[in-house]
């Protein structure tokens, strides 16, 4: 179901107004976590202003070790869900397992499977029993045969609201947190109908590097793009923070993408 072999047209999947797929580049920013309920409203807020259409952040935080901060739970579900209407903004947040499925889709527009879930095969069968469009994370180790895979379970369950994203690959370079695997982009565009979106934050790591890879992201025919801002970043409460834009840096940066594509 995910092969373009069968489905020859590009998926576009609209939500509220917003089409994700095609020739529309969307732009999804905001923090790592949502916080407080005055940290996200101004950040969604200033993601509008920026000319994005989707406000990112994460209630429950797939975190390396057991004792980081993991998130403040569905409290932050409800917060950001209300600067999202405020604001006119989508929102995403990234569901962990199937039991709180339902809830997140209750209260977000999209749901992110991450990286270290991209084959948690109960989640991603829960997943295909609903309409909620899926934003899946490519695994950090996974192959474009795998990260398809991982797709195919939710279209094979019955949603057929599937984005890919590239957000970076383990290498042996140390530099950058992830190397961002850019030839994913028209590689799962050739072999896949579905959008692909690229996440240059997670996909470097470094805030500097953000700039340039989004702007190649998009050069390579990304769909979309998820970005981390963050109004004070090195109080951010996840490690995240040294990866995320400022909002002047990110606004700065859809300006710029607005030249390579019309960001609609
Ligand atoms: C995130 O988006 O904050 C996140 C945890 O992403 P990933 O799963 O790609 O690490
Ligand atoms: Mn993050």
């Amino acid at each position: 179901l995910a092969s373009r072999d069968f489905h020859p047209d590009d998926t576009v999947i609209e939500i509220k107004g917003v089409k994700i797929g095609g020739n529309n580049l969307v732009v999804m920013g905001g923090p790592c976590a949502v916080e407080t309920p005055e940290q996200i409203d101004e950040i969604a807020r200033l993601v509008k202003a920026a000319g994005g259409q989707v406000l990112r952040g994460g209630a429950f935080k797939p975190r390396t070790g057991p004792y980081s901060f993991q998130g403040i739970g569905i409290e932050g579900l409800a917060m950001m869900a209300e600067a999202g209407k405020k604001h006119g903004l989508l929102t995403i947040t990234e569901v962990m397992t199937p039991e709180y499925v339902d809830v997140c889709a209750e209260y977000a527009d999209i749901l992110q499977v991450g990286t270290r879930n991209m084959q948690n095969f109960d989640l991603l069968r829960k997943l295909g029993t609903i309409q909620t469009p899926v934003l899946l994370k490519r695994g950090f180790s996974a192959t474009y045969d795998e990260f398809l895979n991982a797709a195919e379970y939710i279209l094979a369950g019955g949603n057929p609201n599937v984005m890919l994203c590239e957000r970076g690959i383990r290498t042996f370079e140390t530099y950058t947190r992830n190397t961002l695997d850019l030839s994913a982009i028209p590689v799962l565009q050739s072999l896949s109908h579905l959008p692909v979106i690229s996440d240059p934050s997670h996909g470097t790591g470094r805030r500097e590097l953000v700039e340039p890879m989004a702007k190649a992201s998009v050069a390579a025919g990304a769909n979309g793009l998820i970005i981390e801002m963050h109004t004070d970043p090195d109080n951010s409460m996840t490690g995240d923070g040294v990866q995320s834009l400022f909002p002047d840096q990110f606004a700065a940066l859809l300006k710029d993408l607005a030249l390579l594509a019309p960001i609609v």
